[in-house]
């Protein structure tokens, strides 16, 4: 079996950033599920689709999209979606249908598939509850709610999509009500998860940190 190791949490924790890094000094493949989450939704917003719809249409739409991950590239349908699912309105369609069961069930295979053949660093909101409930290192990387808008609201700065504080923290504030409130598997800490406030951390210190656990597990 692959040696796994998973970091959950909220939007805007620093998870890409940290298991970007975590996979690079072990050696492992960097899993982004909400990459997929985001291609997924993409591909219902196109078809029209509203989060209102019926779960039979959901599924039904669901069912014509193949997405594909390779290195750090997200393809739909064989389209290179990478920057496309990057924007805010991207993480809002990716939030909202991400509640919807036959979008969480298409996805799991992917997910684990990808941790059966390969050592994986995944990050995700449900990695250690529900698609690799058996990993070896489980995480749960938080930060305050500011900091957590602050970070987005420089990343989006960055990449010239300018948003103010304010709708970053609007941002946050309902991606983790709708993350931590939806019947089908909350952003939630697994009870067997280290957790870690990267709040007032230095990056280096928190890679440091999740490598040393890393190190015990996986020597
Ligand atoms: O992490 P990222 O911001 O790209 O995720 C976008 C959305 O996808 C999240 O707000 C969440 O609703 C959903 N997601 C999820 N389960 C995952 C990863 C992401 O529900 N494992």
């Amino acid at each position: 079996m692959a040696r796994i190791v998973v970091i959950d949490g909220p939007s805007g924790a620093g998870k890409s950033t940290v298991s970007r890094l975590v996979a690079e000094r072990l050696g492992f493949q960097y899993l982004d599920t909400g990459a997929l989450y985001r291609a997924l939704a993409l591909h219902l917003v196109r078809k029209g689709k509203m989060p209102e719809d019926s779960e039979e249409a959901i599924s039904e739409a669901v069912k014509d999209a193949e997405i594909k991950l390779e290195k750090e590239r997200v393809f739909l349908n064989g389209e290179d979606v990478s920057d496309t699912i990057r924007t805010p309105e991207a993480g809002h369609n990716a939030s909202v249908f991400s509640a919807k069961k036959p979008v969480r069930d298409s996805l799991l295979k992917l997910q684990r598939d990808a941790g059966r053949y390969y050592d994986v660093v995944a990050e995700g909101r449900d990695m250690a509850t529900v698609v690799f409930p058996d990993a070896g290192v489980k995480i749960y990387l938080d930060a305050s709610r500011e900091g957590r808008a602050r970070r987005r609201y420089s990343q989006l700065a960055e990449k010239g999509m300018p948003i103010t504080m304010e709708e970053a923290i609007r941002d946050v504030r309902e991606r983790d009500f709708r993350d931590s409130n939806r019947e089908l598997a909350p952003l939630k800490k697994a009870d067997d998860a280290t957790y870690i406030d990267s709040t007032d951390m230095p990056l280096e210190d928190v890679v440091a940190a999740i490598l040393l656990e890393a190190g015990r597990i996986y020597p």
